[in-house]
């Protein structure tokens, strides 16, 4: 499996602030309030494109910031919520969270769709804090803060296509002549334990990823060396490319390679062997009678597989052929969903959307101070030179049981509270 990786900074939208605003009309010299409510912040949201095969693009982009939501307006008026920001990846994208390291969602399914941040909410405007004994709020509720997260976005790569056949036919000067892989190639038979692996993507196909999986070797359905493994990685391809050589330089008969193998695919998994293969007569630089591909066709012709290329790897000859081909049928092949990695998971911390208050009894101490997140968001939403704003912070502070602490905690009538700076006296 080949991974490819990049770390990226999301953050969702901030909730719009809700508007504090009177209607003024002509021969209305009072108006009721106006005030709108503020639009949700644009949320971040994955969706896998299956036209997409890499994580090239977030190589140059690393930062995903949704728009925030608008403020609320006079006259009622809603703010606009921000747009959501939609990142296509490509299928097979895991999300992991940077610092832990877990997994926050795997996009192996076709068409799936997460969103790892909602947009803050927006707030309300003065006209929804009316109440009968309350007729000009002078205060509105600000909007709520987006979140913010550090991921790693990690494909798990797996091929399309599988070259299959025997040690030394050409496979890895294939791959190396058609993908940046950088396989070893070596004039004997010589098994890598990875499969090396490649993204193909020349003029005119939809890029695809292919895989060199050496070592099927005879016995290898029963498990003799590597071959067990490499099966297993082929299993998930959806084509593969069969290579034989043709030259016969190596004193071996291409026909007998092409049915020894297949032999050992179908003992392995039928599954597998029901693939669709293209068959591709390799050295053909080094084929000096032309009887010997004739040959070789027309026997795996009968035997149904009706895809046959001479090529030669080395020259060149043909290669944009073969890879046109495959590029052709996997459009015939669908993609289906991958495995789902069995990881432990990352939970988001509850916190997120919840506001701390931290009260401590002041240096001198008659002073009681209330600090946290919850503090400036509710000194924002209310303007202290407002009676009825003053009175909708006391029922704030009541109802989040800042007053219960503060008693809790042994206040006496007449001792101050100080939030931020704002200060004021505490009154049973
Ligand atoms: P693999 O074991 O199937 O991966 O085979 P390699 O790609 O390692 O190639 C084995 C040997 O065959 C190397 O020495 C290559 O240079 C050589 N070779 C591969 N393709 C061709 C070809 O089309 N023509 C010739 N003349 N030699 C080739
Ligand atoms: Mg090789």
């Amino acid at each position: 499996m080949f991974i490819d990786k990049a770390k990226v900074f999301v953050k969702s939208g901030k909730g719009g602030d809700g508007c504090v605003s009177f209607r003024r009309e002509k021969y209305v010299p009072l108006g009721g309030p106006d005030g709108g409510d503020g639009g949700r912040g644009g949320s971040i949201i994955f969706r896998v494109d299956t036209g997409i095969t890499t994580l090239m693009d977030f190589k140059y982009r690393r930062k995903f910031v949704a728009d925030p939501g608008e403020n609320g307006g006079t006259s009622k008026c809603y703010g606009r919520d921000g747009e959501n920001l939609l990142i296509r990846v490509p299928l097979g994208t895991i999300i992991r969270e940077a610092e832990s390291n877990k997994i926050v969602c795997d996009l192996s399914e076709k068409d799936s769709e997460f969103v790892l941040l909602r947009g803050g909410k927006g707030g309300k405007g003065n006209c929804k804090f009316t109440t009968p004994t309350r007729q000009a709020p002078h205060f509105a509720e600000p909007g709520m803060p987006g979140e913010e997260m550090n991921i790693v976005l990690e494909l798990k790569l797996l091929a399309d296509v599988g070259l299959l056949g025997f040690p030394n036919v050409g496979k890895s000067t294939f791959l190396s002549m058609t993908t940046k892989a950088k396989p070893k190639i070596a004039n004997y038979h010589f098994t890598t334990i990875k499969p090396n692996l490649g993204v193909v993507a020349i003029d005119g196909i939809e890029p695809f990823v292919m895989a060199d999986i050496p070592g099927i070797i005879e016995g290898a359905s029963e498990g003799v060396g590597l071959g067990l493994e490499f099966l297993r990685h082929i299993e998930r391809t959806r084509l593969l490319i069969h290579v034989v050589d043709i030259s016969g330089i190596e004193g071996r008969d291409p026909f007998e390679d092409f049915v020894k193998i297949n032999e050992e695919l179908k003992n392995y998994s039928v599954k597998l062997w029901d693939r669709p293969q293209i068959v591709v007569a390799n050295k053909a630089d080094l084929l000096f009678d032309e009887e010997v591909f004739i040959e070789f066709e027309r026997k795996v012709k009968e035997l149904g597989y009706d895809k046959v290329y001479k090529m030669s790897a080395a020259t060149r000859e043909n290669v944009d052929a073969v890879i046109k081909e495959a590029a052709r049928e996997l459009k015939e092949i669908p993609i289906t969903g991958l495995e789902i990695l069995d990881e432990e998971r990352y939970i988001p911390e509850e916190k997120k959307f919840t506001y701390d208050i931290e009260i401590e009894r002041g240096e001198e101490c008659d002073t009681y101070v209330v600090s946290g997140s919850f503090v400036d968001r509710l000194l924002s939403a209310v303007n202290i030179h407002d009676a009825d704003s003053l009175r909708y912070f006391h029922k704030v502070l009541k109802n989040k049981g800042v007053l219960d602490d503060l008693r809790e905690l042994g206040i006496q009538d007449g001792d101050m509270v100080r939030l931020d700076d704002f200060e004021f006296e505490y009154i049973l």
